[in-house]
């Protein structure tokens, strides 16, 4: 049976998430997915946490962390300390320096500008994939370009919620035989998912920011 990760999530480690880390394995579970990252925003403590909760032997928790550069938003899995760089180059080195790997989130995004403002041809060597698939674009296009980008320079493929709420959680996933890490390397993934959520997702997020007392 292939697995289906979601490795986009945000915990209320990211000031900007209503997810608690024992809510987020809750649904994730209940939502079919055998395993997450927790990437929380320039932050591996979410990861953290989330992985000392989570005591299912069949589902990993992967700690995770999205580092904003001066280039772009990367992904880091497998982290085991934070990443303080803000140098796109540096960062990518900083992940492999401690044995995970890294994929470019929303690489097209168009809103909020966080796409990816660096050559792809010049980083390709250095980066294992790209977010194909990401719940919260807006157009679909964005999602597009980000597929292609990654079959042309040919880089793993990876498909995420980018959640900040409950109700996105688990709208998009990567698929793959095995091991993660392997299939990442062998660019054996798959991206799917629905971004029907992503407006109701914003909303979520804007509505937290403003009540967060009530949360
Ligand atoms: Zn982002
Ligand atoms: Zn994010």
């Amino acid at each position: 049976m292939p697995k289906k990760y979601d490795l986009h999530i945000h915990s209320v480690y990211s000031r900007d998430s209503s997810l608690k880390p024992k809510v987020i394995l809750k649904l994730a579970k209940e939502r079919g997915l055998d395993g997450i990252a927790v990437t929380d925003h320039n932050s591996i403590k979410g990861g953290v946490v989330t992985s000392k909760l989570n005591k299912d032997k069949d589902f990993e928790v992967i700690i995770g962390s999205e580092i904003k550069t001066k280039q772009c938003e990367v992904l880091g899995y497998y982290l085991q300390e934070e990443i303080k760089s803000k140098d796109l180059l540096e960062v990518l080195d900083k992940i492999k320096e401690q044995g995970g790997f890294s994929v470019i989130a929303h690489p097209f995004t168009i809103i909020p500008r966080l796409n990816l403002r660096y050559p792809l041809n010049e980083i390709k060597e250095k980066v294992d994939g790209l977010e194909a698939f990401n719940s919260r674009s807006v157009f679909p296009f964005e999602n597009k370009r980000a597929f292609n980008a990654a079959e042309k320079y040919k880089l793993a493929m990876t498909g995420s919620s980018d959640s900040h709420s409950k109700i996105e959680l688990g709208r998009a996933f990567t698929i793959f035989d095995g091991e993660l890490r392997t299939a990442i390397a062998k660019r054996k993934t798959r991206a799917e998912g629905l971004i029907r959520y992503s407006k109701i997702g914003r909303l979520c997020t804007l509505h937290y920011k403003l009540f967060k007392f009530f949360y």
